[in-house]
């Protein structure tokens, strides 16, 4: 098994993996595939991107400032593979709530023999090199390499037939980057659903190459062939915009949530909070499905995030947690006598529910909700629309 990669949840933490890596980010395009223990050629910092404790804009300027872009273009385009997803789901949200229904029909369909499947997949009893120890790795590290993903996910679907839903819902429940753009996006490409008909199969040769020779499966045990699934064609959504900051905010107040931990750095860097709420949301990770880990990592990332925001702006932060976070939220909203909540709106997923409920209940005290959206995203996501590379290509040709 790979070793344990460090994932402090801290800024600083993030900063300096940052750092480590630069040296390194000019050789990605040659060595990312390979899937090496400590996984050093890769940058590991999808953790922190995932929680903005550091932002996309800050890893693609810091690559930039120590290569060409020639030498660090494949590494930016994967950065923005990151942005494409997210602008993607925010148009097609169904993808999201259809695979959140599927999970639990699709986890009470197991019977039998299928069950017993299901479970050895996830404990790493199967049997297949390779395949078992990375879904050892990710519940003991909470991280695995992009191609060792790509690998389980096709084996999970064309070899060992089982539903590409409870696959998805493994990695959500156990990667400390559980982002449900990446993830269900990512499975659904594999599976045929997210280019139509275009699958992604594993092949034996491949993984030995690639593991430097580490896991060599046999090739009888992996599916030959890769049948794409179908389904029925997802809505299409206008993405949502931000209207413009409002110019009189009264008392304003910052809601903070584990979708934009750097709340200091940026747009609402100059802003004037009188109040910071951070409070955790105590249900949230039985709803989601989060292992302990993850949610121990997610609460104490918000941790970070909130001593610099209450840092920053030099005001108090309400911590601890609620079983009604939509309720705690406005209670606090309405003792501190804000007339505004500020906060990044949440993207599609359980932190967008979440925030909506707070914006519902902060209406019903009278104080008004203010959702604001990085620069970053607001120009990126109406791009994403079709394929990756016509989005790519708007994006490089935008300088
Ligand atoms: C089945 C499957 C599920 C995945 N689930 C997630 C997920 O839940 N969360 C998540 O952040 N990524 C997910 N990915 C994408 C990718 O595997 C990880 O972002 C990457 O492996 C993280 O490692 P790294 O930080 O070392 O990446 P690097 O290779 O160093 O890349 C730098 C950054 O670019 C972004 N990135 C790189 N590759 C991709 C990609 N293919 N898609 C989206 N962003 C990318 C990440 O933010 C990453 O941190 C998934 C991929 C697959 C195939």
């Amino acid at each position: 098994m790979a070793l344990p990669p460090t994932f402090t949840p801290t800024r600083q933490a993030a900063l300096a993996r940052l750092e480590a890596y630069l040296p390194a980010a000019g050789r990605y395009g040659a060595e990312r595939n390979f899937v090496r223990p400590g996984h050093d050629n890769v940058s590991r910092l999808s953790p922190w991107l995932q929680k903005r404790l550091i932002r996309e804009e800050e890893v693609v300027a810091a690559v930039r400032a120590r290569w060409s872009f020639e030498a660090v273009e494949k590494f930016v385009q994967e950065v923005h593979w990151r942005t494409y997803w997210k602008g993607w789901l925010e148009q097609r949200p169904a993808a999201w709530t259809r695979w959140q229904a599927a999970v639990p029909r699709r986890r009470d369909g197991l019977a039998g023999e299928r069950r017993a499947d299901w479970e050895a997949a996830r404990e790493g009893r199967t049997g297949i090199d390779g395949f078992d120890d990375w879904a050892r790795e990710l519940v003991a590290t909470g991280y695995l390499h992009n191609h060792a993903r790509m690998w389980f996910a096709s084996i999970w679907v064309f070899t060992l037939r089982l539903p590409w839903e409870l696959g998805a819902d493994f990695f959500h429940t156990h990667l400390l980057d559980a982002d449900v753009a990446s993830n269900t996006l990512s499975w659904r490409w594999v599976a045929g659903l997210q280019t139509a008909g275009k699958t992604y199969l594993a092949r034996a040769d491949n993984i030995a190459k690639y593991t430097d020779g580490r896991h060599r499966p046999a090739a009888h045990r992996l599916a030959t062939e890769a049948l794409a699934l179908s389904e029925e064609p997802l809505p299409k959504v206008a993405a949502w915009v931000p209207a413009p900051a409002a110019a009189e905010r009264g008392r304003a107040g910052l809601w903070l949530h584990p979708e934009d931990l750097s709340a200091e750095i940026g747009e609402l860097a100059d802003a004037r909070i009188e109040a910071i709420n951070a409070i955790w949301p105590a249900g949230m990770a039985r709803e989601v499905g989060w292992a302990p880990a993850v949610e121990a990592w997610t609460r104490a990332a918000l941790g970070d995030g909130a001593e610099r925001a209450g840092r920053r702006f030099g005001a108090p932060v309400a911590a601890g947690e609620t079983s009604d976070v939509a309720e705690a939220v406005a209670e606090w909203a309405r003792v501190a006598g804000l007339d505004t909540v500020i906060a990044y709106r949440p993207f599609v997923g359980p932190w967008l529910a979440k925030g909506l409920a707070v914006e519902a209940a902060l209406a019903r005290v009278g104080v008004r909700m203010e959702w604001r959206r990085r620069a970053w995203d607001a120009t990126h996501f109406p791009h994403a629309t079709r394929g990756y590379f016509p989005f790519w290509e708007r994006i490089r040709s935008a300088g």
